[in-house]
């Protein structure tokens, strides 16, 4: 049954149990892949995607085609006007600053509708106790946020109340991040865009899909907003870009954004892909895939968690608008454990032990699990905690359903085999 990985036939018989609980999930998940490989073959058909797009430019990379028409691959797949595609976008957090000083002039107002936002963007904006050299606030820019309800969901009423004209963009960030609150379904974003643009008109709706792409058939793009942005080292770039981010959206917010990415006059007009194009078309064609496989992985880890008496946030049933899944695994052995098996079912650094230790940013110790193939890829199967109360696991990833499903299986053998687990 299991002749590699001497899984204990109680967690073996358990796992069936969890997966028969996550069959109606991955249903789902299965039909919103099917429709949104659909969605990605009929992006590359219609952008006329053709051999010689695979091959690079070298120097200022002045009529590349194959950037231009990887473009378009992603404003199709994304239900959007136009997308900037580049390797050249460092992470997450830099596409979504060059989006941000793209659009933002000295005097403008920012209103983040979604509480406070993600780590790292919080020194880009400039926070209290977070104003980094070079942050919006040192530009002039102010920032407002409205707090979301005590259950974690969007404050509707005091939308309605706060937004004004004065505010020149309105931010929404869709998934949990390293929080415990739910993630905002494309329709929760569509609401949100809908009241910012009725009580501002003018204003530039931008939300951070981080996490977030191909979980449903439709994108917030296709919703309302009118910025979007990601890294490609997460779901839109399917386990196999190797580096980069996307903006999609509006036409002419997205030209703007391309000047501050190189400089005002050449945008997009310039930036060399060097050899990586083929792996950039090879990722957007993955994409929808894996992030049902990734989804499918999260799933089962909260249907096999909740059997064996966690906390898990979602609940296995419940609809995900993000791949991040939460385990409350209640104390430092179990999350230490846990993660240590997670990392034995890495294709790579599977023999690597994991610690805590500190972490710049991070009032406890943290613990990581990885060994993915691209280095801080968390498409790949990767779990993290800070160890503190409630001793929660977010984990996300998982390229294919099959090696997700055994890191989760050997995350709960390294519990059981610690004398953790009543199985
Ligand atoms: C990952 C993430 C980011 C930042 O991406 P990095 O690549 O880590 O810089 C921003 N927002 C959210 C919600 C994320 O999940």
């Amino acid at each position: 049954m299991d002749p590699y990985f001497e899984i204990d036939e109680r967690l073996l018989a358990l796992s069936d149990r969890a997966e028969e609980l996550a069959r109606p999930a991955f249903g789902r998940i299965e039909e919103t892949q099917r429709y949104n490989q659909q969605k990605m073959l009929a992006a590359f058909s219609r952008a006329g995607v053709s051999e010689r797009h695979l091959f690079g430019s070298t120097g200022y990379g002045y009529g590349d085609q194959g950037r231009d028409v990887l473009d378009q691959v992603y404003a199709y797949a994304l239900g959007a006007e136009d997308a900037l595609v580049r390797w050249n976008f460092v992470s997450g957090t830099h596409t979504l600053t060059v989006a941000l000083f793209g659009l933002l002039r000295p005097g403008d107002k920012m209103l983040c509708v979604t509480g406070t936002p993600y780590d790292t963007i919080q020194g880009v904006i400039g926070l209290p106790g977070r104003e980094e050299p070079g942050c919006l606030k040192e530009y002039g820019i102010t920032y407002e946020q409205l707090e979301l309800l005590p259950n974690g969901t969007p404050d509707y009423d005091t939308m309605e109340e706060k937004i004004t004209p004065e505010y020149k963009l309105v931010y929404i960030q869709r998934s949990r991040g390293y929080s415990l609150r739910p993630s905002f379904s494309v329709a929760e974003i569509g609401r949100m865009a809908q009241i910012a643009k009725r009580k501002a008109p003018g204003s530039i709706v931008m939300a951070d899909n981080c996490y977030g792409e191909f979980v449903e058939k439709r994108e917030p793009t296709e919703a309302g907003a009118d910025v979007i942005v990601g890294s490609l080292i997460k779901n839109p770039g399917g386990g196999i870009a190797p580096t980069g981010g996307y903006i999609a959206g509006r036409h002419d917010l997205v030209e703007l954004c391309s000047y501050r990415l190189t400089t005002p006059g050449t945008g997009r007009e310039i930036g060399c892909t060097l050899g990586h194009s083929r792996e950039l078309f090879m990722g957007a064609f993955h994409a929808p895939h894996v992030a049902g496989e990734a989804l499918k992985t999260a799933v089962f880890a909260s249907a096999l968690f909740s059997l064996l008496g966690f906390e898990v946030t979602p609940q296995p049933q419940e609809v995900r608008a993000d791949i991040i899944q939460v385990v409350k695994l209640q104390n430092p052995e179990n999350l230490i454990a846990f993660c240590r098996g997670v990392q034995k079912s890495a294709p790579v650094d599977s023999f690597v032990i994991p610690e805590p230790s500190p972490m710049p940013g991070y009032d406890s110790p943290v613990i990581m699990a990885a060994g993915a193939f691209t280095l801080g890829s968390s498409i790949e199967l990767s779990a993290d905690a800070p160890l503190r109360e409630p001793y929660a696991a977010w984990m996300q990833g998982g390229l294919n359903y099959h090696s997700g499903q055994l890191g989760i299986l050997l995350a709960a053998q390294e519990m059981g085999k610690a004398g953790l687990l009543k199985l």
